[in-house]
């Protein structure tokens, strides 16, 4: 197991390599900030982003959170969602989950009491939407999978339905729900299984600038 000071002569070591491959690759990416993609992903430690879809630093605009949630009222993801697509102009979002996941996993188990059961408990509300579909599947391991798909699929619609999106309706903003598999490396294309499941909500509407009086 490395120790925290091998940590920062394993940069030194990383950013000597990158320089030798690359000359000048630091000093361009000091110069802008211009990323194609937007990453909303898991905290977890298998699932870093960059490496596992091949970009090299400033390819990708990255959020991550504990079961890569997309919550209406979180400032911080709303944030990131607003900067990457109303100034780094991104035109692709990536939601994606993994199975495996610790955050969805504890969603179908009883709480802890403990602080992160308030952020789960989105995925609790989407197991029991759900719950036809997850109950469906035959075994514990099956429902799990099923939940880790389900709840990339309702993140995806929370993007398309959150105001900055609808804001920017004209642009075509692409939003894509993927799932990654960490026992064997792969990820997997769930956007046809978000888009069976419904357009913007009517409720969650937002109304055009002209009656909003902007
Ligand atoms: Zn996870």
């Amino acid at each position: 197991m490395p120790r925290i000071e091998d940590l920062l002569q394993n940069n030194r070591a990383w950013r000597d390599q990158t320089e030798r491959d690359r000359p000048g690759f630091f000093q361009n990416l000091a110069s802008q900030q211009e990323p194609r993609f937007l990453w909303i992903g898991c905290a977890d430690s298998r699932v870093p982003a960059n490496q596992i879809i091949g970009l090299d630093p400033g390819m990708v605009f990255v959020h991550r959170n504990v079961a890569n949630l997309v919550v209406h009222s979180d400032l911080n993801c709303l944030a990131v969602l607003d900067y990457a697509v109303n100034v780094l102009r991104i035109q692709d979002i990536i939601v994606c989950g993994h199975y495996g996941c610790g955050g969805v996993t504890a969603a179908l188990q009883p709480g802890s009491g403990r602080i992160v059961d308030h952020w789960i408990r989105h995925v609790r509300d989407i197991a029991k939407f759900y719950r036809s579909e997850v109950e469906a599947e035959p075994t514990a391991a099956a429902q799990i999978r099923r939940l880790c798909e389900l709840n990339v699929a309702v993140q995806v619609v929370h993007v398309r339905e959150s105001p900055v999106l609808q804001a920017a309706a004209e642009r075509n903003v692409r939003v894509h729900g993927w799932i990654y598999d960490v026992a064997d490396g792969l990820l997997r294309d769930l956007t046809p299984t978000v888009d069976a499941l419904r357009a913007i909500e009517p409720a969650c509407r937002i109304a055009p600038p002209d009656a909003a009086g902007r």
